[in-house]
């Protein structure tokens, strides 16, 4: 036997290594390996990318990847009663698993991996959306990844792919949608973890276009977007007031009403707002 068919079953592994799940670092394990094969589909083209998986926690979604072909997967975990968990699928699958422990807040992995890059992971819910937020916010554009195959909060999952006038619109869905393609590929009900979370979940799979859809400085662009949305249910005139004296005329050469709420506002003319107040 060779691969996944020599590899006991997670149920088995987590009660031989002790990994009860603990709350702190979120962790709601996926236990079903034709679940995590889904999910690793979802990724798109595997055979030909390297892939960066945060949080592996047991290895379900680390074993979906390389069943489905995965040509390398590095997996950073930051709980270290995980690792030998995790040696023991890279043994099974030799010079394609390498695992690091450590904290993926605090960790630049892309030297190790060799582009095109794509990332999956099924993290706790608070760290993924800061790390999205770092992935889409990188230096230069088009950054390190290909493509994000994320787990995300059902509610979060519905930020990211939010359009105009909808209750879910906001900073996330204009950040996301700039530079990235983004679609929910599939919903997951609690029971689908172990253990269950309260709430349920979705994944989310984005892919990085090659330049964004329109033209806008990042900087100029996230200041706007914060600060329409901090004050979301008042008239664009009134919470980007003092960004600049002639406001009005500002947000009219952009396309937008002064007495447009920011919730209504679309991708293209926040751009030209951000162009006009650059
Ligand atoms: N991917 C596994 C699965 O699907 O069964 C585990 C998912 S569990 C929701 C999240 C995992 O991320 C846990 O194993 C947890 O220890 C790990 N984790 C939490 N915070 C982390 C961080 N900052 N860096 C790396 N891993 C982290």
């Amino acid at each position: 036997m060779s691969g996944i068919d020599s590899l006991p079953p997670l149920r088995d592994v987590i009660t031989t290594h002790g990994l009860s799940a603990r709350k702190s670092l979120g962790q709601n394990f996926l236990l079903d390996l034709n679940l995590t094969a889904k999910i690793a589909r979802m990724a798109g083209d595997i055979e030909n990318a390297d892939v960066l998986e945060i949080g592996p926690g047991p290895g379900g979604l680390t074993r979906g990847l390389l069943a489905e072909g995965a040509r390398r997967v590095l997996a950073v975990e930051k709980d270290a009663r995980c690792i030998p968990a995790l040696e023991e699928i890279a043994s099974a699958y030799p010079g394609r698993l390498e695992v690091i422990n450590g904290d993926a807040l605090e960790l630049d992995p892309t030297e190790r991996l060799t582009p095109p890059i794509k990332v999956a992971a099924n993290l706790p819910y608070n760290v993924g959306t800061e790390l999205l937020v770092r992935w889409l916010t990188p230096p230069s554009w088009p950054p390190f990844w290909q493509s994000l195959t994320l787990m995300f909060q059902r509610e979060v999952a519905e930020r990211i792919v939010a359009t105009p006038g909808s209750k879910a619109y906001g900073r996330l869905a204009v950040l996301v949608q700039w530079r990235a393609s983004a679609q929910i590929v599939l919903n997951l009900p609690p029971g689908a973890f172990t253990p269950p979370p309260k709430v349920s979940s979705a994944v989310v799979h984005l892919t990085a276009l090659n330049a964004p859809r329109f033209p806008a400085d990042p900087k100029a662009l996230e200041r706007v977007v914060a600060r329409a949305f901090n004050q979301r249910r008042k008239m664009m005139r009134a919470a980007l007031k003092g960004m600049a004296p002639d406001i009005e005329d500002r947000l009219i050469a952009s396309g937008i009403e002064p007495t447009d709420r920011a919730e209504t506002v679309g991708l293209e003319q926040f751009c030209a707002l951000a162009r006009n107040l650059g």
